[in-house]
């Protein structure tokens, strides 16, 4: 676990609906529901009146009669998230892609160049507002869990930041629902029992809360309330790329120091990879220079590996190859990306799976019957070979 505060999770607010909102001046202000027969995104004004993504278009009209209902509209979609990736990647090399809206970025590296993580945040979101023209939210901490949380209490269009002293205080003070992996059915049973904060569940022994929820979600919660553990939040997601990076300064830099700064980043993301029993085939160097510029150079292999020195041999040629670039601009931050990645005998799953809770698969079931398998598929196309799996419904 990082020592400090150096992970954001980004995710853009209400995301089709925003995109609908940025494109038509009308829809601006207004309670706007995108997709008639399951909803796929509500704007905030709808969400005022109840209306929940995946919820049945008639209960969400019975709720809300003066929202405007619109179809949606994939390619554009597509586009702003395309959009709002290239932000993030221009923000940090570190890029791990969650859903069509939502990602988490690692800057732990970057205080040299790019500064502290909570202004990188305040950049990244004017960032996204400028070039992108949507609002997004980001949660800064020093765990995936803490910043997902952040941010979904941060919504809309805040930033949040959880220094790792008042981790605790801030979580405890939550209700259970902020908690990954507590649904409906969770937090009803909780409720039964008059528990409503994080803190109250960090109060009760592990063996009540699975006495009450069931094994799986009773560990979890325990777990998550003690902070404890992020990593059943992340079941089921497959990353498709690994990677390092490093700030090294103003220059100048000998050649010799940038390979050996190279070859402690590929022993670094190899190692990582054996560990998670991953190859790749395709290396990616990431170069910052002095005027803030980048630069990009990839090599894909004939054979997937994750051998230190297959992976450091290429890596090597692309620095080569962008010696020129460097001599020119003078670099300030080497990174080095595997992607590509294939596990043995493991599938890519979609994100966002809640333990106790098939809100997700039903709604895009739901999806699929609706507008057909195409639909879904688009959207999961949408960063193939970018590194990320997308979900059709951004999930806020
Ligand atoms: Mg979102």
């Amino acid at each position: 676990m990082a020592e400090q505060a150096s992970i954001l999770h980004a995710d853009l607010d209400a995301f089709y609906a925003s995109v609908e909102q940025r494109d038509d001046p009308r829809l601006r202000g207004r309670p706007v529901i995108v997709g008639g027969g399951v909803v796929l995104a509500a704007s905030y004004e709808a969400k005022a009146c109840g209306v929940k993504t995946a919820m049945g278009g008639r209960l969400a009209k019975a709720l809300c009669p003066q929202a405007i209902v619109v179809p949606p509209r994939m390619s554009a979609y597509s586009a702003a998230s395309k959009a709002v990736f290239e932000v993030f990647r221009d923000t940090t090399p570190l890029v791990e892609g969650i859903s069509i809206d939502e990602a988490f970025l690692d800057v732990g590296g970057l205080r040299k160049v790019s500064g502290e993580p909570a202004d990188i945040a305040v950049r990244l979101r004017a960032a996204v507002k400028d070039r992108v023209g949507l609002a997004i939210t980001v949660g800064v901490a020093r765990t995936k869990f803490l910043a997902k949380v952040a941010s979904g209490v941060a919504k809309p269009d805040g930033l949040l930041v959880v220094p790792p002293e008042t981790e605790l205080e801030f979580l405890h003070q939550l209700p259970v629902e902020r908690l990954w992996g507590v649904g409906t059915v969770t937090s009803a049973k909780l409720h039964e029992r008059r528990i409503r904060t994080v803190g109250q569940v960090a109060r009760l022994g592990e063996a009540y809360l699975v006495s009450i929820l069931g094994q799986g979600a009773g560990r979890h919660l325990h777990a998550l309330a003690h902070n404890r553990d992020p990593r059943p939040v992340v079941v089921g997601r497959r990353r498709r790329s690994m990677g390092a990076q490093r700030a090294i300064g103003r220059g100048p830099h000998a050649l010799p120091d940038l390979e050996a700064t190279l070859a402690g980043l590929v022993d670094r993301v190899s190692r990582r990879m054996r560990a998670a029993d991953r190859v790749g085939r395709t290396i990616t160097l990431r170069l910052r220079f002095d005027d803030y510029s980048r630069a990009t150079r990839s090599r894909t292999l004939r054979q997937p590996s994750s051998h230190t020195t297959v992976l450091l041999d290429a890596a090597q040629g692309l620095l080569a190859a962008s010696l020129p670039l460097i001599v020119e601009r003078g670099v300030t931050l080497i990174g080095v990306a595997v992607g590509n990645l294939d596990g043995q005998g493991e599938q890519l799953m979609l994100p966002l799976e809640r333990p106790d809770d098939g809100g997700l698969d039903s709604a895009l079931d739901a999806v699929r019957e609706r507008f057909g398998s195409s639909a879904v598929t688009r959207a999961t196309l949408l960063h193939r070979g970018e590194g990320f799996t997308v979900p059709l419904l951004p999930d806020d």
